[in-house]
């Protein structure tokens, strides 16, 4: 190999070809295959805009997300659940803050309270006038089974279970705003597994 005055190399011509040949067929042997498009946007945007999912699934979600309870609190077990609503516990963070004056606008009867025998015959009819589906949390001693007062007093009614369906129970006398809120999201658990469009197959499948 040659070298010019200013000491640059002087390539043959034949040397400049061969080593272009060898280039172009180092070239071909790694291009066999063709190079995938790095770019995903395609596979990105279908699985960010394809949710899929049941009816059932959709329709439960929707009916826990926004529980609405009725105004039935017939006495002391109302002050913890009156606090649960208040800023510190939040309960709207669970989609029902909203308390219902009107039970036709309700779908939870939360029964805060001693239910008297005298008191019974109304709150079963706020219970009849809920709308479909509806529930029913048992909040305390004499929600579930009334309480200190049970046996003491001809009455008191021996658990609202006597006068209309119960689908979840939290003892205490009081329970406080964080049993509530566990029983609450328990109920929003029964309400996830409901079927809604096979008879006779319902909750706790
Ligand atoms: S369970 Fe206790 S706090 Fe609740 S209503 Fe009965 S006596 Fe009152």
């Amino acid at each position: 190999m040659e070298v010019d005055k200013v000491g640059k190399y002087i390539y043959p011509d034949i040397e400049l070809d061969r080593y272009e040949g060898q280039v172009i067929e180092e070239l071909k042997t790694n291009s066999r295959q063709p190079i995938s498009d790095p770019d995903k946007w395609l596979e990105e945007e279908v699985e960010q805009n394809i949710l899929l999912t049941t009816v059932d699934a959709l329709i439960n979600w929707s009916r826990r997300s926004s529980l609405w309870p009725a105004i039935c609190f017939p006495a002391c077990c109302a002050f913890e659940l009156i606090a649960a609503n208040g800023p510190r516990f939040d309960l709207a963070r669970f989609g029902m803050e909203i308390l219902r004056a009107s039970p036709r606008q309700a779908d939870l009867l939360i029964t805060a309270g001693t239910l008297t025998w005298k008191m019974a015959p109304s709150v079963k009819r706020i219970y009849n006038q809920m709308a479909e589906p509806k529930w029913v949390i048992a909040m305390g001693a004499c929600g579930i089974s009334g309480g200190i007062f049970a046996s003491s007093s001809y009455a008191v009614v021996p658990g609202y279970n006597r006068i209309v369906p119960v689908d979840v129970y939290i003892p205490g006398c009081p329970p406080r705003p964080e049993s509530l809120i566990y029983g609450i999201q328990m109920l929003q658990k029964k309400i996830a597994r409901k079927r809604n469009f096979v008879p006779g197959r319902e909750d706790d499948q």
